[in-house]
């Protein structure tokens, strides 16, 4: 069978073909949420992608903006006989106009059933949050340091930002006030452990109680001795959660599922950078993604007879997961509740708090 376009140059083949059927078919439910998704139109960014920082950052060169509708062919694609739903985010980059951005993503999602976390400006007011978590498909934000202030020449001008840079307090209160979620992808080169995150990511759980605060990426620690520093960290408080997208390290999983515990971890992709095909190697505290076409980030290529073998990186990252999943004898329910269920229960108290203010008004 002739390989299936996919989204940029990747390609679903014959190799990730076998290797559902082999690890996936009959691994995964019915229904699936993915709780970190990103689309994008082409149409509303404001300037390209410059050489300068496709140079700097494997993930400017591996994401171009997927359309809804894009999105959707790929999940039926990569999900054959699956009922996925999402919560999509728009492209975290001033180089797009995020309020066109917004605009495209409530729409695209209303109309799928999808639910969406709109990019939240640091400079809104409070009613302009209240205003956008208002509209329709609309749970919650997603705040990024990025999104401080516009650095054409790269991504990281704010990251040593802190949380409340981007995610300022008068946004909180009126996040908490609505039960909003928030999917927060932590600053600081250092990632989640550096004690500035910490400490700021338990202030806001105490402060603002009702809302529904998933940490992303496990805090961005891909590699062991990033989520040994942080995950311990957070582990007593219950209403915390973490979102395991773009986590392809079966160790960090398994630790996440030890100390975290299935019940607060989400399943999410991080697509479209995720249909990369490919794999991840650690190295101590630094992470190297092998993938099979000639990028920048990926001068050092393995043979092709290995590249051949390449799948797609989303699903290294179910297989991970699976065996993490095998490793600790986790129950069926409890798989079933970071692919679907804790995303379903969270997603229900956060739809009921806005249907019960739409009829209070
Ligand atoms: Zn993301």
């Amino acid at each position: 069978m002739k390989p299936t376009p996919l989204y940029y140059v990747w390609d679903y083949n014959e190799v990730d073909r076998a290797f559902w059927a082999e690890h996936l078919e009959g691994w995964l439910p019915r229904c699936i949420v993915d709780a970190h998704m990103h689309v994008a139109h082409p149409a509303h960014r404001r300037e390209p992608m410059t050489e300068e920082m496709r140079r700097q950052y494997w993930v400017n060169e591996v994401s171009e903006p997927m359309d809804a509708e894009t999105a959707e062919r790929c999940i039926r694609t990569v999900f054959p006989g699956r009922e996925v739903t999402c919560i999509a985010t728009g492209p975290p980059s001033l180089a797009f106009d995020i309020e066109a951005a917004n605009d495209y993503l409530r729409a695209e999602c209303a109309r799928r059933g999808w639910h969406c976390l709109s990019l939240l400006r640091p400079q809104w007011s409070g009613d302009r949050v209240a205003d956008e978590l208002a509209r329709p498909a609309v749970i919650g934000v997603k705040p990024y340091y990025s999104l401080i202030g516009h650095d054409p020449a790269t991504r990281d001008a704010h990251i040593e930002a802190s949380i409340f840079e981007f995610l300022p307090h008068h946004a909180l209160e009126v996040l908490d006030e609505r039960r909003a979620w928030v999917t927060l992808h932590v600053p600081k080169a250092d990632r989640l452990p550096h004690p500035d995150n910490l400490r700021e990511v338990r202030e806001i759980r105490s402060r603002y109680r009702n809302i529904v605060l998933v940490i992303a990426h496990l805090g961005r620690c891909y590699t062991e001795p990033h989520a040994r520093e942080a995950l311990p960290e957070l582990a007593d408080d219950a209403g915390l959660c973490f979102d395991i997208s773009a986590v392809l390290n079966p160790a960090v999983l398994r630790l996440a599922l030890e100390c975290i515990g299935p019940g607060r971890l989400l399943y999410g992709t991080d697509n479209p950078v995720f249909y990369m095909r490919g794999r991840r190697q650690w190295h101590g505290r630094r992470y190297v993604n092998r993938t099979n076409h000639p990028f920048h980030f990926n001068a050092d290529r393995e043979p092709p007879d290995v590249e051949a073998g390449y799948t797609l990186f989303m699903y290294e990252a179910l297989r991970a997961l699976k065996g993490a999943c095998a490793d600790l004898g986790l129950e069926r329910a409890q798989v079933e509740a970071v692919l679907r269920d804790n995303a379903r229960r969270l997603l229900g108290s956060v739809l009921s708090a806005k249907e019960g203010r739409r009829s209070d008004d």
